[in-house]
């Protein structure tokens, strides 16, 4: 019986592989579902930032996010609403248990609600979530995830941002680091620390959060994060997240894009806010800025509006 070399038999399996891929009909890669958890912010868990995180959705096709609302007396959320020092060794130890009660939260709730509406398809729970706090981690870490391998679950812990830190704001801290959260979520390579190197690549190590202001300000996806990301089957996110990370959907200060126009009308200018919600000032100088970009439309229409008239008199006179 003929020995079949060892390429030859890679090959078949590498085609056996790829035909049974092909029977399920599925597409190679598949979006990945996140439950977003923002209940520990409290009071600072704002409209503006829950249409943000949503508005990701519509700026890539690799994750879909989607918030639930927190379970009050779940004890990994209270801690984290808490906002005192957290031991994030405890909060990695109940993390897994937090999945499988909210997943059980989920499901309770869509059963309530098919009871009303039985017509509803009932869609499962997310299998993957990630938490936006505002603690302190006793190690000045600010994320978590667990399992280290192929992980499920992510805090992002932001107390030690402080407003002289900005630029970049809160809101692009917490919004870039959800991003780099639903990767580790996504592909093994990167579940992890990938390079020591400050590079503003979204997976730059970045210890402290100074560091890190760096890939949230205008970060990119380097060459060796990208290889990795095609390697796990997401070879269009080194775009979506390029993209995304140039933040080209802002728009700017003088011209702000629809999606910083609805912030602004939900109470957050993303241009002079720099906490979750403004403070006085910042109250003050977004109201001036509304007010004057409104007035100039008004004066500039009131003076070509006398011009016209002026000078369709001045036809008729002659
Ligand atoms: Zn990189």
């Amino acid at each position: 019986m003929p020995i079949l070399n060892r390429g030859l038999w890679h090959w078949l399996e590498e085609s056996v592989r790829a035909l049974a891929k092909a029977d399920t009909g599925e597409p190679p890669t598949q979006v990945l579902r996140i439950g977003v958890i923002t209940s520990p912010l409290g009071a600072e868990d704002t409209p503006a930032l829950r249409f943000l995180i949503l508005h990701l959705n519509t700026l890539q096709q690799s994750f879909q996010f989607e918030l639930f609302p927190g379970m009050p007396s779940n004890p990994l959320l209270r801690k984290l609403a808490s906002r005192i020092l957290v031991d994030r060794d405890d909060a990695r130890a109940r993390m897994a248990a937090f999945v499988e009660q909210i997943k059980a939260d989920i499901k309770r709730r869509n059963e309530d609600f098919q009871k009303h509406s039985p017509q509803l398809p009932l869609e499962a729970p997310p299998e993957k979530f990630v938490i936006l706090s505002m603690t302190r981690f006793h190690d000045n870490f600010y994320s978590a995830r667990v399992p280290d391998e192929a992980p499920v679950c992510a805090i992002i812990a932001l107390g030690n941002w402080k407003r002289s830190m900005a630029p970049p704001t809160i809101v692009e801290f917490f919004l870039v680091l959800l991003l780099r959260q639903a990767v580790a979520l996504a592909s093994p390579s990167l579940s992890g620390s990938v390079h020591l190197g400050t590079k503003g690549c979204l997976f730059d190590l970045g210890e402290d959060l100074s560091d890190t202001r760096y890939k949230v300000l205008g970060g990119f996806v380097c060459d060796y994060c990208a290889k990795a990301l095609s390697r796990d089957g997401h070879p269009a996110l080194r775009q979506e997240l390029t993209t995304i990370l140039a933040k080209a959907w802002f728009g700017s200060p003088d011209k702000p894009s629809v999606v910083a126009s609805i912030a602004s009308n939900l109470g957050h200018n993303l241009f002079i806010t720099k906490g979750l919600k403004p403070n006085f000032w910042e109250s003050i100088r977004s109201t001036f800025r509304q007010e004057t970009v409104k007035q100039l439309l008004t004066v500039l229409g009131t003076v070509l509006a006398s011009a016209l008239i002026f000078y369709l008199g001045f036809r008729s006179a002659h």
